[in-house]
């Protein structure tokens, strides 16, 4: 394994968070890395990644990069958590035995750090292996409770999506009226998926693509929806365009050929770079920061690690992400400028106001 931009060491001493738990599991000759980046909204937590990484360097910088995002998701959506990820950087793909055993030498990691981490699926982990976790630690969120099962993040977020395309809407409509109105969901997996079958229910004219045609055409007849080749996505005119399939798809080469007026989807880092922001702004299309949009799984596990387990109650938690794009588009318009430096000052003002 090769050594990139520094050593294990170098890269914790430069880190701007509080914590990192390292651990070499000898049986895999997995890493595991736990990135603690802040305590002070509530107890850090964040997904575990499980991927095979060129060194352990990189899986450790992955951490640390993922964890500092965490502080500011939970930052930007009022929920009082603290940003921490796990990596689990493997050197080779490991066999269902292996990763059981590593996933189990895991949970006894997370049991002896007695709740400063409480972590959930990623890229990577799957709700099995989350269920695997649970058996043996408190220290998984998102599971019911009646079932003890872990809960599909996946129809959680669709619903903050919903929630953030009707913000975006009202903003620039004065309703958030769905009939009529045309929505490009590129990508139909855990999310899209539900999110296309919401929008179709809620009365919009859906537009779906996927690299994986079955699905596309499995999801398109499902709902009545038209078909959209990928190659065609940022060409074709919508009302909204829902990026729920992989990130930087909007860059100095699709911004100027989008046919839509807002961009709101699930895909984390949709901006290829910060400009991209600022191209989006001067083409007069409003976009929902990607965190804060995708953010609805993440307030669902939140709500169900409070102990709550009225379904009715977690939704109505994750439609909350609605008012607060909206208080990120009014501060936005109000200023001038793209809803996401009116997202980062709200981050700023929730950190500040923690540390003081
Ligand atoms: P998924 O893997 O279940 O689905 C992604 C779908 O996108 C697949 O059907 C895939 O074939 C398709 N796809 C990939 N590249 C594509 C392309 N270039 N054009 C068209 N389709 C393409 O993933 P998911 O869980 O639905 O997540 C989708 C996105 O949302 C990811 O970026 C993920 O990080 C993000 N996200 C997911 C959640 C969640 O709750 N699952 C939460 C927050 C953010």
């Amino acid at each position: 394994m090769k050594v990139v931009n520094g050593t294990i060491r170098e890269l914790i001493e430069a880190w701007d968070g509080k914590a990192v738990v390292t651990r070499y599991d000898r049986e895999s000759g997995a890493w595991i890395f736990i990135a603690i980046h802040s305590d002070f909204l509530g107890i850090p937590v964040g997904g575990s990644r499980m991927m095979v990484y060129p060194s352990p360097e990189d899986g450790l910088k992955d951490a640390l990069r993922l964890a500092g995002g965490m502080t500011r998701k939970w930052a930007s959506i009022d929920v009082p958590f603290g940003g921490g990820k796990a990596v689990l950087a493997l050197s080779r793909p490991l066999g269902e035995e292996g990763r059981d055993g590593l996933l189990l030498r895991y949970a006894r990691l997370l049991n002896s750090l007695h709740g400063s981490f409480a972590t959930g699926e990623d890229i990577g982990t799957t709700p099995r292996d989350m269920t695997l976790l649970a058996r043996e630690t408190e220290w998984v969120y998102g599971r019911n409770l009646e079932t003890g099962e872990v809960v599909d993040p996946g129809p959680f977020t669709a619903l903050g999506v919903m929630a953030g395309v009707r913000a975006a809407l009202r903003h620039l409509e004065g309703n958030d009226e769905l009939k009529g109105r045309s929505i490009l969901v590129q990508g139909v997996g855990d999310v899209g998926g539900p999110f296309a079958r919401f929008a179709a229910e809620a009365g919009a004219q859906v537009l779906v693509s996927d690299l994986d045609g079955a699905r596309a055409r499995g999801v398109a007849d499902g709902i009545g929806a038209r078909l959209v080749p990928p190659e065609d996505v940022y060409s074709t005119p919508c009302d909204v365009y829902a990026p729920c399939a992989v990130g930087a798809t909007l860059n100095r080469k699709t911004i100027p050929r989008l046919g839509c007026r807002i961009v709101a989807g699930s895909a984390n880092n949709q901006l290829e770079e910060s400009e991209d922001a600022e191209r989006l702004f001067e083409r007069e299309i409003l976009y929902a920061p990607d965190y804060v949009v995708n953010a609805g799984g993440a307030v669902a596990f939140g709500v169900l690690a409070q102990r709550e387990t009225s379904e009715e109650r977690v939704r109505e938690k994750v439609a909350r992400l609605g008012p607060i794009l909206t208080s990120i588009f009014d501060e936005a318009k109000e200023r001038r400028e793209s809803p996401l430096h009116a997202a980062e000052r709200r981050i700023a003002r929730v950190l500040e106001g923690m540390r003081a």
